[in-house]
């Protein structure tokens, strides 16, 4: 097993191991479990956004055809807080690499994260430009961003209740 295979897996154990120990006091914390309300709501509508505007579509044939562009790399630089947050949103984080040679995230259908990078949020391939068009590329662009913005609050939120809570875990 490579080193940065080897990464991820420590990475989200520790992920899971933070969240066997805080889960619960983590949704009942009110700054870390309003911001996690509000990503939640955030993700769910930027995700029918990507249905009704054709991304999912477009990006699964891809991925069938091709192997999608989640480079193996790009999986590679999720750390533990972000990995928490995600396991926080209820997603099953993945124990093996489900796609050789593609990112350890990415499952038969499609991501398994619900909070991503902006890497993973915010590329949009020429074709897939020229298929939505500038319009609704502008508008999920804004929508993005916001999701981002929420999931670096919800990150620094996360570090300063770990911190608090069990500062031996970072
Ligand atoms: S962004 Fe482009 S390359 Fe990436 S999965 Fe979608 S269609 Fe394929
Ligand atoms: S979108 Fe998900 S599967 Fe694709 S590279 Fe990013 S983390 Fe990996």
């Amino acid at each position: 097993m490579s080193e940065a295979e080897t990464n991820v897996k420590k990475q989200i154990e520790k992920a899971r191991v933070l969240h066997a120990a805080l889960g619960a006091a983590c949704l009942a914390d009110p700054e870390v479990g309003g911001l996690l309300v509000a990503l939640d709501l955030r993700v769910k509508a930027s995700d029918s956004f990507m249905v009704s505007s054709g991304v999912a579509m477009a990006c699964g044939r891809c991925a069938e055809a091709t192997g999608s562009c989640c480079f193996k790399e790009m999986g590679e630089s999720y750390g533990f807080i972000e990995l928490l947050a995600n396991r926080l949103l209820g997603a099953e984080l993945p124990r093996e690499r489900e796609l050789p040679g593609g990112c350890f995230f990415v499952g038969k259908k499609g991501c398994t994260l619900k909070t991503r990078h902006s890497f993973c949020l915010n590329y949009f391939c020429p074709e897939l430009i020229a298929f939505l068009g500038e319009k609704t590329v502008l508008e999920l662009q804004r929508q993005v961003g916001e999701q981002l913005s929420l999931g670096w609050e919800l990150e620094r939120a996360l570090t300063r209740y770990i911190t608090r809570s069990i500062p031996e875990r970072l």
